[in-house]
């Protein structure tokens, strides 16, 4: 069954205080808090919208989760330069375009990119 907004709030409490939970400051801008506040209650239509902090937790998982298998992905790779496997932190090569360390994070950066709603009723 669901849990209802009081129990995931309390287990949220729990999983915090078994994790040794660290509290920081956040500045939003006016137009991100209304992102959040907006993009809390979408994800959950028909439901009890995200708690803010909840939902910028599961951000950091999900993000988490997308970068170790990007990582990983990119470990199946070499420089083109200097045969190391990806990703390169630093390479003596580095002053060389063909140094994956030049450009291989523009493959890693945070980018903003809009998913394509999947087409409906295709036939
Ligand atoms: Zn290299």
């Amino acid at each position: 069954m669901a849990m209802s907004p009081v129990e995931r709030k309390a287990a949220q409490r729990a999983r915090q205080a078994a994790a040794g939970a660290t509290k920081i400051e956040l500045v939003l801008d006016a137009q991100e808090v209304t992102m959040l506040a907006q993009n809390c209650a979408a994800r959950r239509p028909g439901r009890e919208p995200y708690d803010l902090s909840e939902y910028i937790t599961l951000l950091i998982r999900k993000d988490n989760a997308e970068l170790q298998q990007l990582i990983a992905e990119l470990g199946k790779r070499n420089c083109g330069r200097c045969g190391d496997q990806l990703p390169v932190q630093d390479c003596p090569c580095k002053g060389e375009a063909a140094c994956w360390v030049n450009g291989g994070w523009h493959e890693v950066k945070l980018k903003i990119d809009t998913p394509r709603p999947v087409a409906a009723n295709q036939t």
